[in-house]
């Protein structure tokens, strides 16, 4: 991998209250062996409204869990009713942020600009941005999830300096897989990674090619981790379901590390 880290974190999407989020953080570490995970770096992305709890729970045992959002605000104040802005989450020394989740553009309507923006401003605030490319089953069957998920990659990219790039983390994210059980093939994992990487190269050169790190998510769990992350421009997982069970996510990173 190049001296890639491995990454891994966990989307909770929208579970666990502020007062679940402490059993399950505190599981979490509980479960994870610190000297175990000297080669993994672990994240978890918990709804806004257990962040402060997580921070808290995080930071005080100087427990080796980061933390980030699942989403923020492509603006950074104002009358954005119901908004969460990058400042916020810096304020919480969140590391991380998800942008572009295929739930946020199919289900409220993201757009390709509204991705790069939400990108720009996790840039602007500090925070890692996860940017998560992927197809869907018609786009698959069709054999065009390649430059589905580089154009996908261009436009989010718009307007960034090869700097900026080596800022962001990528995550490939096949629709057909999320939640349904069905995982990619490690080769078919592989191929997108890869191909991410390949124009990562072809458009900020290899140096940042090969900084990014590029995570595969879909339907990870610890019984496929490691045929996924054998692939070697597969440099971790982003792991929904699989996150909210304390055991299983620490033996996922326990094979990633
Ligand atoms: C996700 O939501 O990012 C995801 C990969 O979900 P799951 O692991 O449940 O397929």
């Amino acid at each position: 991998r190049e001296g890639r880290r491995p990454l891994i974190a966990g989307n909770w999407k929208m579970h666990m209250t502020h007062l679940e989020a402490i059993g399950l953080v505190q599981k979490l570490v509980f479960s994870l062996k610190e000297r175990e995970l000297d080669d993994a770096e672990v994240v978890v992305l918990p709804p806004f409204t257990a962040l402060r709890s997580v921070q808290t729970l995080v930071t005080g045992d100087k427990l080796p869990v980061g933390y980030g959002a699942q989403d923020l605000s492509a603006h950074d104040s104002g009358a954005y009713t119901g908004e969460v802005s990058g400042a916020m989450l810096a304020a919480l020394a969140c590391g991380f942020v998800v942008v572009g989740h295929s739930e946020r553009r199919a289900l409220h309507g993201e757009d390709d600009a509204t991705v790069a923006a939400k990108v720009q401003a996790a840039l602007r605030h500090g925070l890692t941005p996860i940017l998560c490319v992927g197809e869907g089953l018609d786009v698959r069957r069709a054999g065009q999830h390649v430059p589905h998920c580089t154009d996908q990659l261009d436009a989010a990219l718009e307007g960034l300096s090869a700097d900026q790039v080596r800022g962001v983390v990528l995550a490939y994210e096949p629709v057909w897989a999320i939640g349904t059980g069905e995982v990619a093939t490690p080769e078919d994992a592989q191929e997108v990674c890869g191909a991410l990487r390949s124009r990562l190269d072809g458009r900020f050169g290899p140096e940042t090619a090969s900084a990014v790190r590029i995570l595969y998510g879909g339907s990870v769990k610890a019984a496929n981790t490691a045929g996924i992350l054998a692939g070697p421009d597969v440099d971790g997982a982003l792991v929904g379901g699989a996150s909210l069970d304390a055991d299983e996510f620490a033996q996922i990173c326990r094979i990633a590390a």
